[in-house]
């Protein structure tokens, strides 16, 4: 073993979707016909308004150092999409822009505790989370969510210790689409009150990413004690272009922002400002709106193919996403749909050691490619 940082050995032998990514790749370049629908991103292009923002930044020479928050036209921009939606006053000193939304989970938990501390993760979650808990030498915490994905606050509660310093939460969740109901936010509410030393991250990044009922946020009621993160990967199919954000109590950025500043600096300035005209402009939020009814589209094909197959599971309200049980291991499942298929998808385990006998299906690729990967699911099935 070599002699590095200890918190590493912490992680690696945990189970990893890679090595049936990688052999997804491996197959396609030998010609397979591999359908992959483990992906976790939208399938759009970039509205176009956006890459011609882009090229219009690009132009104009901005391309100086942005300001370590953030560049301010863009937080001011934030500051008011996230007021209006939220319904509460966000101010351009409430916001950290960041390279995609991922920075805000190791910042908020860094920022949070100290070696020994716990975190507490509601599983199945998404898999960023526990990495960085277990690479600051934070105690991990599981709680597992009820099967409709609402959360069972006695198991909750019991798990919460004066070393807890932070739940992380995630709304419309990735990767079983549960929303978060009204009756989970008051006692989320309730619950910070409980416990004064308590601090809520919540991940909101496919909260504009819904197909029934609506998408609420506990941040309105709290913003003292509950972090928002929030990304335009999704929203806007961005994901390549790394540009996320989180809206933070001011005091909390006094450190965070020379942090990032000694770090990151921030996404690219171009792209903070291109990011202006996808959260403001009109043809961009019409964009959004189609691909979201595509995506519903595709949600109730792929639902129904699956409901013929005779799996139970939970139709997604939001994200792109199905997790489903297949009643035996999914890795296993997942392995060999695709060596005999040719259909990738990503085995549960990852998501929660509760998983273990789940896959999670993205529903982000063409009909064509759905119908054909479900048609091959069937005969795998038979
Ligand atoms: N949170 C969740 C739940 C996600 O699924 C993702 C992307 N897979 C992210 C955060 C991070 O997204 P990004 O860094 O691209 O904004």
């Amino acid at each position: 073993m070599h002699d590095i940082n200890r918190a590493f050995f912490n992680i690696g032998n945990e189970p990893t979707a890679i090595e049936i990514n990688a052999k997804a790749k491996a197959l396609k370049a030998e010609g397979y016909p591999v359908i992959s629908l483990a992906v976790g991103e939208p399938d759009f292009p970039t509205p176009s308004k956006i890459k011609e923002a882009l090229y219009r930044a690009v132009e104009e020479n901005r391309t100086f150092y942005p300001n370590p928050q953030g560049v301010p036209e863009l937080r001011e921009t934030v500051a008011a999409y996230e007021s209006n939606r939220k319904g509460v006053e966000i101010t351009p000193g409430n916001v950290l822009i960041t390279v995609g939304g991922k920075p805000i989970i190791p910042y908020t938990m860094y920022l949070l505790t100290n070696p020994g501390d716990e975190v507490i993760l509601l599983e199945p979650y998404y898999l960023a989370y526990p990495y960085w808990v277990k690479v600051f030498n934070l105690k991990l915490k599981v709680v597992r969510l009820n099967d409709d994905g609402t959360i069972p606050f006695d198991d909750l509660k019991s798990h919460i210790t004066d070393r807890t310093k932070l739940l992380i939460i995630n709304y419309p969740s990735n990767p079983a689409g549960t929303m978060l109901t009204r009756e989970d936010m008051s006692r989320l509410l309730l619950l910070l009150d409980e416990f004064p030393g308590l601090y809520i991250l919540s991940d909101e990044v496919y909260s504009r990413i819904i197909y029934e009922g609506e998408h609420i946020s506990p941040l309105p009621h709290n913003p003292d004690r509950i972090i928002l993160l929030e990304s335009f990967s999704k929203t806007f199919s961005m994901t390549g272009w790394r540009l996320g954000y989180g809206i933070y109590p001011e005091w909390m950025l006094k450190y965070l922002v020379k942090y990032n500043s000694n770090l990151l600096t921030g996404p690219a300035t171009f792209v903070q400002y291109a990011g202006i005209t996808a959260l403001t402009d009109p043809d961009v939020q019409r964009d959004v709106e189609n691909m979201v009814r595509e995506f519903r589209r595709r949600r109730d094909y792929v639902g129904e193919r699956l409901q013929k197959m005779g799996f139970k599971f939970h139709k997604p309200s939001g994200a792109f996403y199905y997790f489903i049980d297949v009643g035996m291991d999914g890795m296993e499942f997942s392995k060999r749909l695709l060596e005999e298929k040719f259909v990738a998808v990503t085995p549960g385990i990852i998501f929660g050691p509760s998983f273990g006998n789940y896959i999670r299906i993205s529903f982000a690729n063409s009909m064509e490619n759905l119908e054909e990967a479900m048609n091959r699911l069937e005969d795998f099935l038979k």
